[in-house]
């Protein structure tokens, strides 16, 4: 039996004290955001074994902290790695309360609250999109999104699927070169096959050519098979590129396609006054995925399917089996389990809803923008250095770039192996955490700029360190 006791309340608030020296260590420049060490290190630091006796709350402790010592500070200001940073206390608190209160969003009786919660949070983010009759659900991740997406589109085409299989189907999807790879996976699981994805080409901002997904379109029809999906994305993954959605939209209302919009990444863009204009066209999607995780700072997962028709998300999953689940009564047009592949689902929607509260729209317009101002700031920075070069001028807040040696006789594969020390020196000191990214050929260094408290000196600093580690790698090579 668990007892509320001394014992208890007596952990929770040192892990509580722990937690939040955490978050302010990882501000603290002098701290190492990764400790890099080889999986076997670090098993022989952890105690990693599980027995057969038990041991108590208080000694816990000693393993959480542990867990939080060689943890990436993901929370630091230096921690550029990825399309997520910092951290959110209402995010924390809500994730706390959603775990104590433990329950599953599939029926409005065990989540009464939550489903309330969820519901205005779709209706908030449809309306940002431009969905004004829409429907949506909190998904684990950007990825399913995706999929689920582009499994409403086969629902829509051809429902018989559900029961039949895809028989001689032979379903054609369309995505850029520049996608996000959850696509490949998507044709997979829903039996469209990934050769079947067909990668349009992009332009040299990272763009689809809304022209090369028109021949794309009239080739697959020419070759007798089934046109269905077209996946835009609003913010790619490594170039942060915007697709031209009107032109796109041009092109899918003429062949009857499913347009889904990959807002994973870009879509908080719509908070934003003076940036929205890049997802201008988000309305005529059929569909929509979006991340709150990453731009908006909630904690890991919090994502979602929105969806412009009601009663598809319903019609596409709804399965048999489901009787002793979904009773009829008064609310059960509340019962979110109907939208839903998941039978348990976790209440994400909580954390996202405490954040949204906090911030407020205009806090997250004002979040946005002053990434775009740190953006800007860092590629004026850019401009200024001649050994470093921008691959393409970012639209977002990717910034893509490499060094240059100042040597001009060192070969392309030279320069891609000193792109790939820096990256790598810098990690294994501990100072940042950035990506790199291979982009026609070129191996370069990908700065996202997500975390809010990123100041103009962390960038000064970054760059410097970039241009010592580059003339360092350069001399191994001459
Ligand atoms: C991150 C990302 C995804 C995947 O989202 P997850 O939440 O990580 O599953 C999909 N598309 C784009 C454009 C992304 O940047």
């Amino acid at each position: 039996m668990n007892e509320i006791s001394v014992e208890v309340a007596n952990i929770c608030n040192s892990v509580l004290e722990e937690i939040i020296n955490y978050l302010q260590e990882s501000q603290d420049m002098n701290t190492k955001v990764i400790e890099l060490k080889s999986a076997e290190t670090l098993r022989e630091k952890l105690d990693l074994t599980l027995s057969e006796t038990g041991i108590s709350l208080a000694e816990l402790l000693p393993l959480i902290k542990s867990y939080l010592q060689y943890s990436v500070k993901t929370s630091s200001p230096r921690f550029l790695n990825l399309l997520f940073s910092g951290f959110s206390v209402p995010g924390i608190l809500g994730e706390m309360v959603a775990s104590a209160s433990n329950t599953t969003m599939h029926t409005y009786d065990v989540a009464p609250v939550a489903t309330l919660i969820e519901l205005e949070l779709i209706q908030n983010l449809n309306k940002l999109i431009g969905f004004p009759s829409g429907e949506g659900l909190m998904v684990t991740g950007g990825s399913n999104a995706n999929l689920i997406g582009m499994f409403c589109a086969r629902h829509k085409f051809v429902p018989e699927v559900k029961y039949n299989g895809l028989e001689n189907n032979q379903l054609i999807a369309f995505v850029s070169d520049q996608a996000h790879y959850s696509y490949l996976k998507a044709t997979n699981l829903l039996g469209i096959g990934s050769k079947n994805l067909i990668q349009v080409k992009s332009d040299r901002n990272g763009c689809l050519i809304p022209s090369e997904l028109e021949s794309e379109i009239i080739q697959a029809l020419h070759n007798g098979k089934t046109p269905f999906f077209v996946g835009a994305t609003a913010g790619t993954t490594v170039l942060g590129a915007f697709d031209n959605l009107p032109s796109i939209a041009q092109v899918t209302q003429k062949y009857g396609l499913w347009l889904h919009v990959d807002g994973a990444w870009g879509a908080p863009v719509l908070f934003s006054e003076k940036h929205r204009n890049l997802l201008a066209g988000s309305e005529l999607a059929d569909s929509f995925t979006w991340d709150a995780h990453k731009l908006m700072g909630v904690p890991l997962i919090c994502s979602a399917i929105l969806v412009k028709d009601k009663g598809i998300l319903s019609q596409a999953c709804s399965g048999v089996g489901t009787d002793y689940l979904f009773h009829d009564d008064e609310n059960s047009s509340y019962n979110l389990g109907e939208m839903s592949l998941q039978c348990g689902r976790k209440v994400d929607a909580l954390k996202f809803w405490l954040c949204w509260k906090y911030y407020g729209n205009k806090g997250y317009q004002a979040r946005v923008e002053q990434l775009f101002e740190m953006a800007k700031y860092a590629v004026d920075l850019l401009h200024s250095q001649k050994n470093l070069e921008l691959i393409i001028e970012p639209k977002f807040l990717n910034i893509c770039f490499r060094y240059i040696p100042q040597n001009s006789h060192i070969s392309a594969e030279i320069i891609n192996q000193i792109n790939l020390d820096i990256r790598n020196e810098l990690i294994r000191s501990g100072q940042v955490f950035i990506n790199y990214a291979s982009y026609k050929d070129q191996i370069l260094i990908r700065l996202i700029l997500a975390n809010p408290e990123i100041k103009k000196a962390d960038l000064d600093t970054l760059f410097e360190n970039i241009l010592i580690q580059g003339k360092k790698s350069e001399k191994k090579y001459v």
